[in-house]
């Protein structure tokens, strides 16, 4: 089973990645961690990404597919995986399709989990930590007893910075123009398989098993 997972910011994406990865019995492979893995082992591509970033700089595509390459090439991913956060351009997916093939692995699915921009925007808003414990509520979903006020310790809850308004409709706007024409490469090669991911945890994944065919232990 040889997946790419895709969705917007405050999808879902993580926890319906975990739940996959248990019933399939495959390796969840974010480029975050594949990136910290390469650089720690020091494999040459980690030690190569490595000095980009450390200059400050974006790591080129060749270093980035070649990553990839590494760690499907792993024995875990012999029964399959479920890619996440790559790939992110067209060029990619094309260095993708290449490396697959060159590792004779072939795409199954590219799984969307779609979900309504407003909603994502009421999803990722609503979020409050408290400054002094570090507990999080959700204004909609988790909220505190009192409005605005830590259960635990009664301190005044904040909103992080990056979860204001404006900073979350940027952040879904460079998604979007991100993943629409991933989308469409996909979706005209036949790879595209949609869930609706506005709904309980239990029901999205209910249909995604179902959409993957439910081969599962
Ligand atoms: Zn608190």
């Amino acid at each position: 089973m040889e997946l790419i997972l895709m969705g917007l910011p405050g999808a879902g994406k993580g926890t319906q990645a975990d739940k996959i990865k248990k019933k399939y019995g495959i390796p969840h492979i974010s480029t975050g961690d594949m990136f910290r893995a390469a650089i720690k082992e020091q494999t040459p591509l980690g030690r190569e990404a490595k000095a980009y970033m450390d200059k400050g700089d974006l790591v080129p595509d060749e270093v980035t597919v070649g990553i990839v390459g590494e760690r499907l090439s792993k024995e875990d991913c012999n029964n399959g995986f479920l890619l996440d956060g790559f790939p992110r351009t067209l060029a990619q997916a094309e260095a993708l399709e290449h490396i697959m093939s060159q590792l004779g692995k072939s795409l199954d699915h590219v799984l969307h989990i779609n979900v309504d921009e407003n909603k994502l925007m009421d999803r990722l808003t609503g979020r409050r930590i408290c400054p002094e414990c570090g507990a999080t509520y959700h204004v909609l979903f988790n909220p505190p007893k009192q409005e605005g006020i830590c259960d635990l310790d009664g301190a005044e809850l904040i909103q992080r910075d990056d979860d204001t308004t404006e900073k979350v409709k940027n952040r879904l706007k460079v998604n979007m123009k991100e993943m629409a024409p991933l989308l469409d490469f996909y979706g005209q090669k036949g790879y595209l398989v949609t869930v609706d991911g506005d709904r309980e945890i239990e029901s999205v994944f209910a249909d995604i098993d179902q959409k993957l065919g439910g081969i599962g232990a």
